[in-house]
């Protein structure tokens, strides 16, 4: 019967009745007591269906509702319908779950859910075996109480999560692990922790090796050199036909000495074996000096300008930055054309100092600006070997910045010029 149904049945009966009560009272002179004890028992019919529904729906553990008439029985079982469907999709929710969660628990990379306080949540099995987390103990723990590596508690508090943070394992020395944060929902995070002591080892396999070779290269370069020296000196008793060739010797050995001297430095950078000795350097002496070798590699070529607007001292390892700013100042002189303008400023900013570079050389196209820090890439192979670099120099920028707490920038257009500037956080 349609619900439409059982209220037509329901207005018909409550009329009938109320007719009849009318009429007999008519008859017998009682209408309002007969009228009042139909009312009292009609409140008191539905006052027992909702007791009933009541008892039902809170200390039953019954699905099926108890019997009843009217237009009780249509409104028992729309609740009945009502919670046959939440039983199902309370089946089909719990079912999801338990599938979500075994097939997080057989991922291999270890997921942890974080709240507000980076609190933890939530974890897989492998986070469990990877951070050596406990279900009773560390639910509920900040994650920073259990991970303590200062690297990840920077990187957790910076916010910004593009790339994952590379630590050791807080339970086992030889294990490396790969962190990413993910933000999600309003204030939750996902933290996926990945084992990555094998593409370490790969790495640091590659590293030792360039490091190796590099190293054994010295050697023999320095006994070529020292010949090459004695002919150069001794060059005006050799036949005219041997000049060219001892000069070109000399060049190409000076060439093969810096190539090595740059992957020596690079792979030391690199490993990160060594943390940035770190004292107070004063950024705008050493800007002067190296102006001063600029302005002696230009002999006259260029305009070259410094200028500074502090005399402040920042953290850091001083022959590291000496090789960072020489890189990138000596590149700026290396490729402006002759008659072009170098500037190099040293500037206060709101927190912080800038140091920036900026020539009127060719410029670069923006295809190759995130590329310019790779090891041996050059915009224009032939030309760029031509002006005697070797192919490392902004790599070694890139890293000593990175061990700076820096990175480097490049603003440049093509036939305008460059700028290759970096920042610096104020000493507190
Ligand atoms: P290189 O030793 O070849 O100079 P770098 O790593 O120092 O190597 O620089 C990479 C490439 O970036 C260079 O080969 C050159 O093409 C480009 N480059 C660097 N500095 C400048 C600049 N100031 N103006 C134009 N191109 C530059």
């Amino acid at each position: 019967m349609s619900s439409f149904r059982y209220w037509g049945v329901e207005i018909w009966f409550v009329s009938v009745v109320s007719i009849v009560a009318i009429i007999i009272g008519l008859f017998t002179g009682f209408t309002g007591e007969i009228l009042f004890v139909i009312t009292v028992a009609y409140l008191a019919w539905h006052l027992r269906q909702i007791y009933r529904l009541k008892r039902w729906l809170t200390t039953s553990r019954d699905l099926y509702p108890p019997e009843s008439e009217g237009i009780w029985s249509d409104i028992f079982h729309s609740i009945y319908l009502l919670q046959k469907r939440n039983r199902k999709s309370k089946k089909r929710l719990a079912r999801i779950l338990s599938e979500f969660r075994s097939s997080t628990a057989a991922l291999p990379d270890g997921a942890i859910v974080l709240g507000e306080m980076t609190e933890i949540i939530w974890f897989n099995k492998s986070a469990e075996n990877l951070l050596g987390l406990n279900v009773k103990k560390d639910v509920g723990q900040r994650i920073t109480n259990l991970i303590r590596n200062p690297r990840f508690v920077g990187y957790l508090e910076k916010g910004e999560y593009s790339l994952p943070v590379e630590i050791t394992s807080p339970i086992d020395d030889d294990v490396k692990l790969s962190l990413r944060l993910t933000a999600y929902n309003k204030n939750q995070r996902l933290l996926m922790v990945r084992n990555v002591t094998r593409l370490y080892q790969l790495e640091k396999i590659r590293q030792d090796f360039v490091a190796n070779v590099s190293h054994e290269l010295r050697t023999p370069l320095t006994v070529i050199n020292g010949y090459v020296e004695i002919f150069s000196d001794a060059k005006e008793q050799l036949p005219g036909f041997f000049h060219r060739p001892v000069d070109q010797m000399g060049q190409q050995l000076q060439r093969m000495r810096s190539l090595v001297d740059d992957l020596l430095t690079l792979s030391k950078l690199e490993s990160g074996d060594e943390p940035v000795r770190e004292v107070s350097v004063m950024p705008h002496m050493i800007l002067k000096r190296i102006t001063e070798e600029a302005k002696t590699l230009s002999e006259g070529r260029h305009k070259i300008k410094f200028s500074f607007d502090n005399e402040d001292s920042i953290k850091g390892n001083e022959k590291e930055l000496l090789s960072a700013f020489s890189n990138l100042i000596f590149n700026a002189v290396r490729y402006t054309p002759t008659g072009g303008t170098i500037e190099i400023s040293w500037t206060e900013l709101v927190n912080g100092y800038r140091m920036a570079v900026k020539d009127n050389g060719p410029g670069i196209e923006a295809g190759h600006l995130p590329r310019l820090t790779e090891r041996f890439y050059r915009v224009d192979d032939g030309r760029d070997r031509a002006v005697g670099g070797t192919g490392l120099g902004l790599a070694i920028v890139k890293h000593i910045l990175e061990r700076h707490g820096s990175s480097l920038k490049i603003d440049s257009e093509v036939g305008v010029g460059s700028c290759f500037y970096c920042d610096f956080k104020a000493v507190k």
